[in-house]
């Protein structure tokens, strides 16, 4: 076949085109498949671990296959994950069979691969008074397959699992958590080990204050059905609710034994709950003045930067008088930017060089329902007439 040169150059633009379509293309499908990191610091002593440990796939009530929820997880920047499809709900089950391993087994390769921990378990779904429990770490699933709700949690407990109340205020009037008779029986015999205090988009209010009061570890979860980015949109900067683990290294054992040991923090909506001993360090960890040694004169203004390198935008309203100068009485720390404030002094007396602590609340830091964190950021300033 003769073409010619008109055509031969018609042809070679296509080509090119062609080509770059496809580049362009691949290079989108390498986009999309990126992991966005969480950026909550590490405390001192410890690595804080962002997990979610409640979801479902089609082998219960939810519409994903098990290895989505593998590549979910990797994406939104998890460190580890658990598929906890229920034991006793499966609509889907005329065209997916029973098998209370096959979410773990098929999600596990998967997560293998994008290093991302993946812990067995499954929900005990039972109805009201005594609900729905979470058991994780789990070596005999089916064991939680039995008529007697009790013995399914006391099953769940006596082979190591981490067992938590999910969801305490679901289909209570106004959504409130209440402790049941039954809820004492199981904590009493030390089945139980902790409480969501958010589930999806609710807080529990009395859930957080029992984790306080029994000594239980506050749990988070997305208890997500359908695919994550339905619902949390990392690419415009909303993230899932997740529960923070400080552990002394990313490994399973070291992950259970944090739970156990009550060592973690919910974070949810741009919002922190958790002991003062975890949030004031992941505060410190994310938080700097970068003009902490500050000349005042006279009765001049001055300008103080506060840098946040947390996702986490920290709200925080006055706490009280600080010594000797004005401070804003609202100020919201911007997550990954620094924000600027002004400060002028207030005392005629002042002189010298002083150690001022800006005391602050932090309303989104919650130490327990309705009171936030109190921090001080300090200063040292030269005071000069
Ligand atoms: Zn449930
Ligand atoms: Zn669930």
């Amino acid at each position: 076949m003769n073409i010619s040169s008109k055509n031969r150059c018609f042809l070679v633009t296509c080509m090119l085109v062609v080509f770059l379509l496809g580049a362009l293309s691949i290079d989108c499908l390498c986009q999309t498949r990126a992991k966005t990191h969480i950026d909550i610091p590490d405390i001192p002593g410890y690595i804080t671990m962002k997990c979610d440990f409640h979801m479902h796939t089609v082998f219960s009530d939810g519409s994903v296959w098990p290895q989505i929820r593998a590549e979910e997880a990797w994406r939104q920047g998890l460190d580890a994950f658990s598929i906890t499809d229920h034991i006793e709900y499966q609509p889907h089950k005329d065209d997916v069979i029973t098998n209370h391993y096959k979410p773990y087994e098929i999600a596990r390769p998967a997560a293998e691969a994008l290093q991302v921990l993946i812990i067995p378990g499954g929900e005990i779904t039972r109805s009201e008074p005594i609900g729905h429990h979470n058991a994780i770490f789990l070596t005999d699933i089916n064991a939680l397959d039995t008529p007697d709700s009790t013995i399914a949690i006391r099953n769940a407990a006596e082979q190591g699992g981490f067992v938590f109340w999910n969801h305490p205020g679901w289909k209570q009037p106004d959504g409130k958590a209440v402790w049941f008779p039954i809820q004492s029986e199981i904590y009493d015999q030390g089945w139980l080990h902790g409480i969501e205090v958010v589930n999806g988009a609710s807080y529990y209010p009395n859930a957080h204050a029992w984790c306080l009061e029994k000594k239980l570890t506050m749990m988070c979860s997305s208890d997500v059905h359908g695919p994550i980015n339905l619902d949390y949109d990392i690419y415009n900067g909303q993230h899932r609710p997740m529960t923070l683990v400080f552990v002394k290294r990313k490994t399973e054992n070291e992950l259970k034994k944090a739970l156990f040991d009550r060592r973690t923090a919910v974070y949810y909506n741009n919002i922190l709950i958790g002991e003062e001993k975890y949030l004031e360090p992941l505060f410190n960890a994310s938080v700097e003045i970068l003009n902490p040694k500050i000349v005042i004169e006279g009765n001049s203004r001055v300008v103080v930067q506060i840098s946040n390198t947390s996702d986490v935008s920290y709200e925080l309203v006055a706490d009280g008088e600080t010594e000797g100068i004005s401070i804003p009485n609202s100020l919201t720390l911007h997550a990954h930017k620094t924000v600027r404030c002004t400060i002028r002094r207030t005392s005629e007396t002042l002189s010298g060089t002083k150690r001022i602590r800006m005391k602050y609340k932090v309303t989104n830091l919650l130490v327990a329902p309705e009171e936030g964190l109190s921090v001080e950021l300090p200063l040292r300033i030269t005071f000069v007439r």
